[in-house]
């Protein structure tokens, strides 16, 4: 985003106000057994609007983190999840601002229409427009522990429409979900490689407030894993996607006052540092392990000044 557009570009999360085909019954009750809506709650969405959410937002990262251009960040719930026309009124409400580079859509691979993605393509000339795909997993019988209600065949029909239509797609992966090991995520990290997403987004296993998977936890039924185990893990689905393939995410990092467990991810330069120390260790790089694998990266290791 810097070598394109010369500044630093934040995301501004925002609420517009849709719901979840996994909550309103439509699909699903409940929602998926870790999903905590609260604890992604944007700061300013009290404010109705899109266009004040977004200036709200904008206001507080300028300040705190001196960006200068904006993805407007279509967070909560699922959001896609509306009639085409109303969505485009949502989301042309945001590219109207002059500091918005473009949108990034959090949505389910089952609410992502025909008419849907070709309205997408068609706001793509305002900007970078890439919509977060939640998969979480590969495995079918995971996902529907996870109360998902969305098949990984789904999701791989949904990555095909909108990449057809030239919409970059990042899917949302968790590592450490119930009833998973080493050889899931790294068959999902190839999975993803295999349908040629363009970005994935990382992180653990967190146990939110109010959530089903807190019950679990509560029972002793949920094991999470420790720094090193995530930080490694972390490396292990690296190895396994296409060098292309952009990491938009390393861990995750839920508010305190939502959070119940793990936290060694509250501090993010922790788990940073050791997934770093351990790619160094290792001589590991993006790629090496890739079924799909085309292209070697130039730069495989981090110079030993780096170190
Ligand atoms: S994680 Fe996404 S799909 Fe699941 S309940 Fe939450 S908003 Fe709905």
């Amino acid at each position: 985003m810097k070598a394109r557009f010369g500044c630093k570009v934040f995301k501004v999360s925002l609420d517009a106000g849709l719901t979840c085909p996994n909550r309103d019954g439509s699909k699903g009750n409940g929602g998926c057994i870790y999903c905590s809506n609260a604890s992604l709650k944007p700061k300013g969405a009290a404010l109705k609007g899109i266009a004040d959410q977004l200036a709200a937002g904008i206001d507080y990262i300028r300040i705190r983190h001196k960006a200068v251009k904006f993805i407007a960040y279509f967070q909560m719930n699922t959001g896609t999840y509306a009639p085409t026309e109303y969505l485009r009124g949502i989301f042309n409400e945001a590219l109207i601002s002059k500091d918005v580079a473009g949108i990034s859509i959090s949505t389910r691979p089952d609410c992502l229409s025909d008419a849907t993605l070709d309205m997408l393509a068609s706001l793509k000339g305002a900007g970078p427009l890439w919509l977060e795909l939640g998969l979480q997993s590969a495995n079918d019988r995971v996902l529907e522990a996870l109360n998902r209600r969305h098949t990984v065949k789904e999701f791989e029909d949904a990555v095909h429409r909108a990449r057809i239509r030239g919409i970059d797609v990042c899917a949302h992966v968790i590592i450490g979900l119930p009833g998973e090991d080493a050889t899931d995520w790294l068959n999902t990290a190839q999975f993803l490689g295999g349908v040629k997403v363009w970005g994935v987004k990382f992180h653990q296993l967190q146990v939110l407030k109010g959530t089903a998977l807190n019950e679990m936890y509560e029972r002793g039924e949920v094991r999470l894993l420790e720094l090193d185990e995530y930080a490694s893990a972390i490396v292990d689905c690296i190895e396994a996607l296409p060098p292309a393939t952009v990491v938009h995410r390393l861990c995750g990092d839920a508010p305190l006052e939502h959070l119940v467990a793990p936290r060694w991810g509250v501090n993010k330069f922790i788990v940073m540092d050791r997934i770093r120390r351990f790619f160094v260790e290792r001589g590991a790089y993006q790629g090496r392990t890739s079924p799909t694998f085309l292209e070697r990266p130039v730069t495989r290791r981090l110079a030993p000044q780096a170190r």
